[in-house]
């Protein structure tokens, strides 16, 4: 019954709800215990960071394409990897790897300011575009390649990669304040979401899920 109303929202709008609360509890079982995290995840609308053809599929538990050979993560894997991250509302976020902006949008529910960098000029610019339409206003986002870092901005309280690595950045790493938090999946073929902590002598390191993302790629692409 398209277009059937049920008290006042939509047969779609009723079907959306419905699959977000089923993705929630999937996530839930599958360990988000952080009700900051679930609560994050239920307001961004993750329809809004794919392209129309997926729409159906944007609160399936799943990786999904976003143009440039380049892909959305697993809700399971930003949700993961946003309750290591410990965020706290004043605090100042750097991301690598913006993407379709979604996992930034989550980011930015959280914390004070996120800054973003993206590689690819037509991700960054779709991105930007939907920060603007859903009222976004604590993110900056830039082009550039990340594996440097936003120096000008830096110490950043936490720090988040979503490419792979094949080691630990130390140009990142020197980016963290004393005590500050960065989670990066690290490896080749098989890679790991590494969390790394900046204490006062070094870094504490610690693996919590095996995943697979696009790899960090150096420089920027000619597109
Ligand atoms: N968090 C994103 C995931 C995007 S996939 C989302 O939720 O949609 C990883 C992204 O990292 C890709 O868009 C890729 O272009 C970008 N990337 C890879 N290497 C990079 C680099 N050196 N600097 C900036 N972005 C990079």
């Amino acid at each position: 019954m398209t277009g059937a109303c049920v008290k006042g929202k939509s047969g779609a709008a009723v079907a959306a709800e419905a699959r977000i609360i089923r993705l929630l509890m999937e996530l839930r079982r599958e360990g988000v215990t952080d009700t900051r995290v679930l609560s994050a995840i239920e307001k961004v609308p993750r329809e809004r960071f794919v392209s129309s053809a997926f729409t159906d599929r944007a609160y399936e538990n799943a990786a999904l394409p976003i143009g440039s050979g380049q892909t959305i993560s697993q809700p399971l894997v930003v949700a993961r990897m946003t309750q290591e991250l410990d965020l706290g509302e004043r605090m100042k976020v750097l991301e690598i790897g913006t993407g379709s902006g979604y996992q930034t949008a989550v980011l930015a529910k959280l914390c004070r300011r996120v800054y973003t960098v993206e590689r690819h000029r037509p991700l960054l610019a779709e991105a930007e575009e939907r920060f603007r339409a859903l009222g976004i206003h604590n993110v900056t986002a830039r082009l550039g390649d990340g594996s440097r870092g936003w120096p000008e901005q830096a110490p950043f309280d936490r720090i988040i990669v979503t490419a792979a690595a094949h080691d630990i950045p130390p140009v990142l790493v020197g980016q963290l304040k004393p005590g500050g938090i960065m989670i990066l999946p690290v490896g080749e073929t098989d890679q790991d979401l590494v969390k790394v902590r900046r204490t006062e002598g070094g870094i504490d390191l610690s693996s919590f899920l095996p995943v697979r993302f696009v790899p960090l790629v150096e420089g920027l692409p000619e597109d």
